[in-house]
């Protein structure tokens, strides 16, 4: 067979029979019609002939010798390469012929002898159509399922991808919820602060207004009381020189009491005098020597150093822009206070500064009774005091002097402490001080 007989056949039809007329004759026909032929004498031959090479029909003799056709199509039927290819049982028309068997061995169709040529191409093309469209239709279905199974793929992986969307989609979503409800709480918390922030400069501003307020109260009656309590005064010590004889030991108990009350007055007019001046001065701000400034302070001290031999060591301290007058009393009240404040042992005060970047940090420490921690911020309240007049003699202005003072300079003021042990008072100073 050449390629181009290969090329234009119709099918190529393997013809059994053990009588050579009938291959001869059908072989012939076959070929004039475009058809293929293949021809074998029997069983064994058919078989072999099917398993090398499967044609794509067969025409299968029933009667042969060793082998009748019924076994050769129940072997062809058996076997997977053959099992697809179309069989068309030949009968001769003596011969008993069972239809039944030969569809149940798994025949397609029967051919009774002596045939009608054209019935039987009818027949051959009809079954090759049959099996080329199941071919098809096999084929058609293998791409089906091979889509169907690519498709069912893809739908699993669309489905793993909208899962991974989805949460995706909920967790920015979760997210997007965190941060509103986390705006809502920052706008509440900024509404917040804004009005704390504007009930703070309402209250500063209150402040500032009741702070001049005192100064000017402080100022004015103070400096008006101090003629008519000197004239008690005076009065009241006349009265003791004049009449101490004439007296009886109460009314000259009294007069010292009135002496006494008139003294402390005259302190704390004087403090408050002293409170008011801070916020009044306008004396422009100088470089200030700080260790001429201590030194001032413990000559104003001296008397107290002395008679309580306290001992005030200080360490080279810097020079700053300032108020010598209100620097010295600054020191002066702080070192007055470690000395007014102490145990049984003599005072030991000392008095230091370290820079910090722009900054002076000064410390005045000494070795007094300390003060309790509840207590370290109000002292610096003006007549916040912590002791009886008995205790200790005081106004309670001194440090609120002190806090003026520093505040004035642009620095802060405070103290730590421990009941017993001493107490440090730090303040910063700026080494450019603005006059405020
Ligand atoms: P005053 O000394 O006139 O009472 P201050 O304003 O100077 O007023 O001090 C306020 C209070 O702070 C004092 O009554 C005292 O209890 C406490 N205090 C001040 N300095 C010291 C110190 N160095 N050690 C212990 N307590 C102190």
């Amino acid at each position: 067979m050449n390629s181009n007989a290969q090329k234009t056949s119709l099918g190529s039809i393997l013809v059994v029979d053990d009588t050579p007329e009938n291959l001869r004759l059908l072989s012939t026909m076959l070929s004039q019609r475009g058809y293929t032929p293949r021809c074998v004498i029997n069983g064994q031959m058919a078989l072999r002939a099917c398993n090398s090479n499967p044609p794509d029909l067969i025409l299968l003799d029933i009667m042969m010798p060793e082998m009748n056709g019924y076994e050769v199509c129940k072997n062809l039927k058996n076997d997977a390469i053959t099992r697809d290819i179309p069989v068309i049982f030949i009968s001769a028309k003596d011969e008993l012929f069972d239809k039944v068997n030969a569809f149940a061995v798994g025949g397609v169709d029967y051919i009774s002898k002596p045939f009608q040529f054209e019935e039987v191409l009818v027949r051959i093309e009809s079954h090759l159509t049959l099996r080329k469209l199941q071919k098809q239709l096999r084929e058609q279905n293998i791409l089906l399922q091979e889509e169907i199974s690519n498709r069912l793929a893809v739908e699993e992986i669309l489905q793993e991808k909208n899962q991974i969307l989805q949460q995706e989609i909920s967790s920015r979503r979760a997210i997007e919820k965190a941060i509103q409800e986390q705006n809502i709480l920052l706008q509440k918390e900024i509404g917040n602060r804004q009005r704390v922030e504007s009930a703070l400069l309402k209250s500063n501003q209150e402040l500032a207004r009741s702070n001049a307020e005192l100064e000017q109260f402080a100022y004015v009656p103070s400096h008006d009381l101090q003629a008519p309590l000197a004239t008690i005064a005076s009065y009241a010590q006349l009265l003791e020189k004049r009449y101490k004889d004439q007296l009886d030991s109460q009314a000259n108990k009294f007069i010292g009491n009135i002496v006494q009350g008139c003294t402390r007055m005259q302190a704390l007019i004087d403090d408050l005098l002293e409170y008011s001046r801070v916020g009044r001065s306008h004396k422009p701000f100088k470089p200030t020597n700080c260790n001429q400034v201590v030194e001032q302070a413990m000559a104003n001290l001296q008397a107290v150093i002395r008679d309580t031999k306290a001992v005030i060591s200080s360490s080279q301290l810097p020079v700053v822009t300032g108020d010598m007058s209100q620097l010295v009393q600054l020191f002066q009240n702080l070192v007055g206070n470690a000395i007014k404040y102490r145990q049984d042992a003599p005072p030991a005060v000392s008095i230091s500064a370290c820079k910090q970047q722009e900054t002076w940090l000064f410390s005045v420490s000494d070795n007094g009774i300390g003060i309790a921690p509840q207590h370290q911020e109000r002292i610096f309240q003006i007549f916040q005091r912590l002791h009886t007049q008995k205790e200790y003699s005081g106004t309670g202005i001194g440090l609120a002097i002190c806090q003026k003072i520093v505040e004035r300079h642009g620095g802060r003021i405070w103290v730590e402490s421990e009941p017993g042990k001493g107490s440090t008072f730090h303040f910063t100073l700026n080494e450019n001080s603005i006059n405020l």
